[in-house]
């Protein structure tokens, strides 16, 4: 853990007590407020596949991009620059990881997503920092 000292450092010189803030937000459940500045939701999920949005895996070599949306099973398929295709990811799933992590019970690193949704921790952690939930 790091002190309490170091924590009151300020990190940039515009970015005041930023991780600390971070922290405390998540745990003490601002989650209203943090899920209403990001940018994630099922109809941005099609405007994403309607627009062909490209962005970058969690890794930083899979360029996906969400390919069919499945409106009746709620699922999104994704490909990647490869033309490598998903497999079909419930929104349900995608809206818990996402719930999970504003309330600051998991962080966007693939291998604690993959704990939850085996294989796709890398896709995931990818489309929520697109959509910036790590900004909020
Ligand atoms: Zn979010």
């Amino acid at each position: 853990m790091v002190k309490e000292q170091t924590l009151l450092i300020p990190l940039h010189r515009d970015g005041g007590f930023e991780t600390r803030e971070r922290e405390q937000q998540g745990y003490h459940g601002k989650k209203t407020e943090a899920l209403s500045s990001c940018s994630f939701s099922w109809e941005k999920l099609k405007e994403m596949k309607d627009n062909k949005i490209e962005f970058w895996a969690a890794d930083g070599l899979n360029k996906l991009r969400i390919f069919e949306i499945d409106e009746l099973e709620k699922s999104v398929y994704m490909v990647n620059q490869l033309g490598k295709r998903t497999w079909p990811f419930k929104f349900y799933k995608l809206e818990e990881l996402h719930e999970k992590f504003h309330n600051g019970e998991i962080t966007l690193l693939s291998h604690e997503i993959d704990k939850l949704a085996p294989t796709w921790g890398n896709y995931v952690a990818g489309l929520l920092k697109y959509l910036g939930c790590d900004k909020v």
